[in-house]
């Protein structure tokens, strides 16, 4: 059985987890997450990275860090997981859908200003993939309207877009450590900002409403109930987890880049025949290898497609439901525009296995099963 997924293990995940229990420390914001929180700012070049308890609660921390209000709106791709949408529902926002471009699956970045109104505060772009959206033209468009930008880059850890992180783009940058995605604690995420009032507001909101943070900088006297918050500092021993991945990040990028590369070169025929589509990667992207996809001719076809896989045990999963077309997007937004791309394209889309550490024969019996199917004399 060839598993569609495997959690990231490196190798020393349970040392330091053992290591966290011994400090006496299984609390939040302990050695580990500093640990973790520090690499991110070197490495992804933001004055702070917060560790939280998952993606979703790095973007309901963005969401209410924008200020929304009752009837604010809030644009963002129908194509992405619930999490994009439920934070800024939480907040208090509308949601409005904008349309994807095909080639990347991201939010088409030149119809979202068709779909700003005097009520519009922030733009989602999603970053699907680990494939930057066209973040200049997003940036240049906020800029242009006083917007917010939230990135949700769940899937985006170690990518770049013209040189620079995922995450480290917008105003807030969120990211997953989910046991789905390029490093994992389990559950887990991060929340990447800049300016010092953001940075001190995150802090409070992160840790129920205090002061604490500051307290513990020796910055306040003594630690008081300041403002609404909520808990979202996740264990040491799930930064623990993280920091034995962290550590090791560039040979777990390398080896799904080199999962991704294989498949990318395997099924380039196919795609030269006109039988599936590949997935772009822009110019200016480099992408971190978190999924690979094609896309199928049709709904049926992909159908065929997953049940064929099966039938080898081989495990391909397909995703999204749009959003606006569920019954929470009916309820919480509106579509912007036509829907050309996010309906017809996420029916053709299946994902092929694809984690750290997959072994060679494996990753060659997945090729071989695909351009089976795709054999015309089959
Ligand atoms: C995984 C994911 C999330 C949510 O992250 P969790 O850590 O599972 O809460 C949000 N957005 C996108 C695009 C994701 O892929």
């Amino acid at each position: 059985m060839i598993s569609f997924n495997v959690p990231p293990f490196t190798g020393r995940e349970m040392e330091y987890m053992r290591q966290a229990v011994e400090n006496l420390h299984i609390s939040g914001d302990g050695p580990f997450t500093k640990k973790c929180a520090e690499w991110m700012q070197g490495r992804f070049r933001v004055p702070r990275a917060l560790l939280t308890t998952s993606g979703s609660s790095a973007l309901d921390m963005a969401a209410l860090l924008c200020g929304l209000r009752p009837g604010d709106e809030v644009i963002l791709p129908s194509f992405t997981f619930s999490s994009t949408a439920n934070a800024f529902v939480l907040a208090g926002a509308r949601l409005v859908f904008v349309d994807i471009r095909p080639d990347t699956m991201n939010i088409d970045e030149t119809k979202i200003e068709d779909a700003i109104t005097e009520k519009t505060r922030v733009i989602v772009p999603v970053h699907y993939a680990g494939i930057s959206c066209e973040m200049d033209t997003i940036l240049e468009i906020a800029g242009r309207h006083g917007l917010k930008v939230v990135e949700d880059a769940a899937q985006g850890v170690m990518s770049t877009y013209k040189g620079k992180a995922l995450g480290s783009l917008g105003d807030f940058g969120c990211f997953s450590f989910h046991e789905t995605k390029n490093y994992s604690m389990g559950e887990g995420g991060a929340l990447l900002l800049h300016g010092e009032e953001d940075i001190l507001r995150a802090e409070i909101l992160r840790e129920k409403g205090t002061n604490r943070s500051q307290f513990f900088r020796g910055q306040v006297a003594k630690y008081n109930w300041v403002d609404f918050g909520d808990s979202f500092l996740p264990s040491d021993m799930n930064a623990a987890y993280l920091w034995a991945q962290l550590e090791r990040a560039d040979e777990v990028n390398e080896d799904r880049l080199a999962t991704w590369n294989a498949y990318h070169a395997a099924f380039a025929p196919l795609e030269e025949a006109g039988r599936i589509q590949r997935p772009t990667v822009p110019a200016d992207c480099v992408h971190n290898a978190h999924m690979y996809y094609i896309k199928c001719r049709d709904l049926a076809e992909r159908t065929a497609f997953i049940r064929f896989m099966a039938e080898r045990e081989i495990g391909c999963v397909f995703h999204y439901v749009p959003l606006h077309s569920a019954p929470a997007g009916l309820k919480f937004g509106r579509f912007h525009g036509e829907d050309t791309y996010t309906t017809a394209e996420s029916d053709r889309l299946v994902r092929l296995p694809m984690y750290y550490g997959m072994k060679k024969e494996d990753r060659e019996r997945v090729i071989a099963s695909v351009l089976d199917f795709y054999d015309p004399r089959r």
